[in-house]
């Protein structure tokens, strides 16, 4: 399995080292190699020009010509609250798009936000509109 705790912790690491007090939140990759690659928000002042937490480290899979096995976003409102397992938004699922839909991606486990569980993007995708492309490219 790609995804692992050991993913989450390097997301929730990440957040805690750019944002120490306060809000927290970050994003964390697993390349095919192994390798993780750890992201934050990009949040300028007119927010119609913000990245989500996992588009840094997806440019830098994408620039190292690497694939993406896994992918976590975390989040916690303040300090004594839990992290927040968040699922892809979906602008960051059609970027995951690009390796594929057997990327692993971490969702909250209903009625246990602060615990996760791993579901592969066409799991989250059930009727993706390139579903339609591809069956009909088999006709
Ligand atoms: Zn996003």
């Amino acid at each position: 399995m790609a995804l692992d705790q050991a993913l989450v912790d390097a997301a929730i690491q990440q957040a805690l080292l750019r944002f120490p007090t306060g809000y927290a939140g970050a994003a964390a990759v697993r390349l095919e190699t192994g390798q993780i690659l750890t992201s934050i928000c990009f949040d300028p002042p007119n927010a119609g020009a913000g990245l989500c937490h996992e588009t840094g480290a997806y440019c830098e899979a994408n620039r190292l010509g690497a694939r993406v096995v896994a992918s976590v976003r975390v989040s916690r409102s303040q300090p004594d609250r839990p992290f927040l397992i968040l699922t892809p938004c979906g602008i960051c699922q059609e970027r995951l798009a690009l390796w594929g839909a057997d990327v692993e991606v971490a969702v909250a486990v209903p009625g246990n936000p602060g615990a996760w569980q791993s579901k592969r993007l066409r799991e989250i995708q059930p009727h993706y509109w390139r579903n339609a492309v591809e069956d009909a490219d088999e006709l």
